[in-house]
């Protein structure tokens, strides 16, 4: 299918069946939308189009930006490098806090400028000097045809493929789309299903049913993310819980990322999340044995660089997005002891720094 005829037609979807009623059911997220003619699900990027699923938006992108790798974030994954990120639109959950709601909630596309092949956005990498493509600022669960094309792509060329995703996806889809990934980072809103159902509409079980797939089944480097959020999600117990159920069921090397909130979106009437709560979190995280716990969305060296878990060398000096001392072998090894830190280096550092730098790459769409 060409470029202008999958745009006008949309392209034709995978991971869906048709229902003895005449609907057809979408098996892509655990929502399983249910689908009449010219119906859209709820993620509104996905929709019934000649009796058939489509994806809308396959091909076309709210712009392009390099972006550092620390950014996704991912402090583990060839830190110091450029990543050249985009998204689409939609989204499989409905965050009411969403932090990137015009991308995620932009259901008439109007955000949509960009038209890129998987090609072009693989050899613009290539050219940028992109060590990595990321699928970020919308759940690439809702693009993950386009994703994994692009992903295709890049592998072709030697770049590597990073998704920023909520983890809100079917066993099936999710086999095939991670088969392509090299590493990931997974947004855990919170640790109460309570929580996942009253402001995502969503359920935590998916989600760590997502996790410990990535961690136990694949190969694919594996971060998580939890945006603290004032009086919802950041109890010492529920961080508590959230923390020993990562250290037992994925592991002391899963880096945990706790981020600070700024009101958006629905929760406006909340006030940013204090330092001092995202402190208190990283060391209950710590208490229980994570090794490689961050703050995040603040500036503060201590609690964003990286220690050999071993001799407690900073091995990788780090504020906000910048990389400031480096003290890790080209393999990953603590210089002072040996220990191997775990994650992905395979080359010195990158010196991309904090740098965001917008890209074209495609032709403007003609929506
Ligand atoms: S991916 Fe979209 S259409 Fe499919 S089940 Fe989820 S919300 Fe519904």
């Amino acid at each position: 299918m060409d470029q202008v005829s999958t745009i006008e037609k949309g392209f034709e979807a995978r991971f869906w069946h048709p229902l003895a009623d005449g609907r057809i059911q979408c098996d892509l997220c655990p929502r399983y939308c249910k689908l009449h003619e010219g119906q859209r699900g709820l993620c509104f990027v996905r929709a019934r189009r000649d009796g058939r699923m489509v994806l809308t938006t396959y091909g076309r992108s709210s712009g392009f930006c390099i972006d550092p790798i620390e950014k996704k974030p991912l402090n583990h994954f060839m830190p110091g490098t450029p990543v050249l990120s985009f998204g689409t639109a939609g989204c499989n959950l409905n965050c009411r806090f969403c932090q990137n709601w015009d991308i995620s909630k932009a259901g008439e596309f109007d955000r949509l400028t960009e038209e890129a092949s998987p090609e072009s956005i693989a050899d613009a990498a290539v050219r940028s000097g992109c060590r990595s493509v990321a699928f970020t600022y919308n759940d690439p669960v809702v693009f993950v045809e386009y994703a994994i094309d692009v992903a295709e792509a890049c592998r072709a060329r030697g770049i590597k493929t990073v998704a920023v995703s909520a983890g809100y996806m079917c066993d099936a889809p999710r086999r095939e789309f991670y088969r392509h990934i090299g590493a990931v980072n997974i947004d855990l809103k919170g640790f109460t299903e309570a929580f996942y159902k009253r402001l995502c509409t969503g359920s935590l079980g998916a989600v760590l049913e997502t996790l410990a797939y990535l961690k136990h089944e694949t190969r694919v480097w594996l971060e998580i993310t939890t945006l603290l959020i004032p009086g919802e999600n950041d109890s010492p117990a529920e961080l508590e819980a959230l923390s020993a159920w990562v250290f037992e069921h994925l592991g002391p090397d899963v880096p945990l990322h706790f981020t600070a909130f700024h009101p958006d979106w629905k929760m406006l009437d909340r006030t940013p999340t204090p330092a001092a709560t995202l402190m208190a979190a990283r060391n209950i995280a710590r208490g229980v044995g994570l090794r490689h716990v961050y703050t995040g969305n603040i500036h503060d060296e201590a609690t964003q660089s990286t220690y050999c878990h071993a001799c407690g060398t900073r091995v990788i000096g780090r504020d906000w997005y910048e990389i400031t001392s480096w003290n890790l072998t080209r393999d990953g090894r603590c210089k002072r002891c040996g220990t191997a830190c775990a994650g992905v280096f395979d080359e010195p550092p990158g010196s991309w720094g904090q740098r965001r730098q917008p890209l074209l790459i495609g032709v403007g769409a003609s929506r």
